[in-house]
């Protein structure tokens, strides 16, 4: 079987998922309070989500991440987590993991654990319960923290996202990092991206440059960057006096997207080649309209070999350009 290779000789080993649009949660940079989310009959069933994924394993994909929406909160999941995992074990998939937000995550983490998962990234921004709410409209930071304890518990590595917000968090970039270190959960920090109709204004308020939040770290500790990258948009520098690894995804001050390997599956089977781009092809049709898996192969085929070089998104001059209006939600982030 040939290998999924774009037209920029950028091998596709990567694959995240978004499994639902829904989430427990609101937060204010990713979710309008009040959302309309999708009609039942739009979503991938369970079984067509493990076809399509199955079917990307088959064309080389060896890293697979679920997200959302919550992935968690959707009806079942751990139905879909357990048949996937028998990929883990032929050792055709490297790796299953979950981006969440940590609701959910005392219930499951245990079975996750079982299925073969070694890994989760929980999204964290602020470990004030009071701003935390503020945050997450809807959530509770000691359900989070729970759920984040029992990740450690059955033995997942836990790996924190912290979006960098102005005026939010930049107080507690210190405790953060020192909760981090203390527990033993990598940590890495995300650039607020121009997803969603949120008005321009809000966003660019919101906007806390991360080599803001670097040079800030560098003025306490000895940084050194670390050559390791995951194909992805993350960098990483060990901060020398604790050991400790920060990651940093800056898609707005840095680009990151001549080593991409990755394609992103909402939920609906819309295949988007690029984060940042509105370019995208439906799978859902191929995967209703027949058993046969050839023409979602060709229709994946076909995609790939649109991907385009990178995302425009730019927030210079104080404008933000290169928006897209669907929310991180829908693609899944
Ligand atoms: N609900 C899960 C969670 O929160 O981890 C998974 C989906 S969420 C969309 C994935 C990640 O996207 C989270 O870490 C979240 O903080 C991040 N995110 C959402 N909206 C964003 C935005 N506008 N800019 C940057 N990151 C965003
Ligand atoms: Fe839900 Fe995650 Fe978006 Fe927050 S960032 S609203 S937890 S999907």
């Amino acid at each position: 079987m040939t290998p999924l290779i774009d037209p920029f000789a950028r091998p596709i080993s990567y694959l995240r998922v978004s499994v639902t649009d829904r989430c427990d949660f609101r937060c204010t940079y990713c979710m309008a309070e009040h959302m309309q989310f999708l009609p039942k009959k739009d979503l991938l069933t369970l079984e067509e989500l493990d076809r399509l994924c199955t079917t990307f394993i088959h064309l080389g994909v060896e890293k697979l991440r679920i997200t959302g929406g919550e992935p968690l909160v959707r009806r079942d999941i751990m139905t879909f987590f357990k048949s996937i995992s028998r990929h883990l074990e032929t050792g055709a998939l490297k790796e299953l993991t979950l981006t969440t937000n940590g609701s959910q995550l005392a219930r499951f983490a245990a079975d996750l654990a079982a299925l073969g998962m070694r890994r989760v990234n929980v999204s964290l921004d602020t470990l004030d319960p009071a701003k935390f709410q503020e945050i997450t409209r809807w959530g509770r930071l000691p359900q989070v923290m729970d759920g984040i304890r029992a990740a450690t518990a059955a033995g997942l590595r836990v790996k924190i996202n912290t979006v960098a917000l102005k005026g939010f968090n930049e107080d507690e970039l210190f405790p953060l990092l020192d909760w981090c270190a203390n527990e033993g959960h990598d940590l890495t920090f995300i650039e607020v991206m121009p997803m969603g109709e949120m008005g321009e204004e809000m966003r660019l308020d919101q906007y806390w440059p991360l080599k803001d939040l670097r040079i800030r770290l560098a003025e306490r500790f000895t940084l050194t960057e670390l050559a390791e990258r995951t194909g992805g948009p993350a960098r990483y520098v060990r901060i020398e006096e604790t050991g400790q690894k920060i990651g940093f995804i800056t898609p707005l001050t840095h680009n990151f997207c001549e080593s991409c390997n990755r394609v992103r599956v909402t939920c609906t089977g819309e295949l988007f080649m690029c984060l940042g781009q509105e370019d995208n092809a439906d799978l859902r049709a191929p995967l209703r309209a027949s058993s046969d898996d050839a023409p979602l192969e060709t229709a994946i085929r076909a995609a790939i070999a649109r991907k385009p070089k990178g995302h425009d998104f730019d927030y210079s001059r104080q404008k933000v350009k290169g928006q897209v209006s669907r929310h991180m939600s829908h693609t899944g982030g």
